[in-house]
């Protein structure tokens, strides 16, 4: 799967301590290092992101490195990665 960043997003907040810790409250797993393929840095934070090539227009929340985070066009994710919901209605609200 590919995912773009969505751009403009670094002010946002929501009720968890940070948004890598709303993607480990809303996903199955665990991330300790970034999920761009063959990326195995560990400065993670959680990257609002949409997926490429798809109708789905939603806002999800991934597991990216700093570097990532800031790559512009699309990234290709590990296989069996979660995307959490970044619409709180349907999380942390
Ligand atoms: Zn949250
Ligand atoms: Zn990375």
């Amino acid at each position: 799967m590919k995912v773009r960043n969505v751009p403009g997003t670094s002010n946002r907040s929501c009720k968890c301590v940070s948004w890598i810790d709303h993607w480990h409250k809303f996903s199955p797993g665990a991330a300790t290092i970034c999920k761009a393929k063959g990326c195995l840095r560990s400065d993670i934070v959680g990257a609002h992101v949409k997926k490429c090539n798809s109708p789905d227009n939603s806002e999800y929340i991934v597991p990216f490195c700093k570097f990532h985070n800031k790559q512009e066009g699309c990234i290709e994710i590990n296989d069996f990665v979660s995307l959490a919901p970044a619409n709180q209605n349907f999380t942390c609200r």
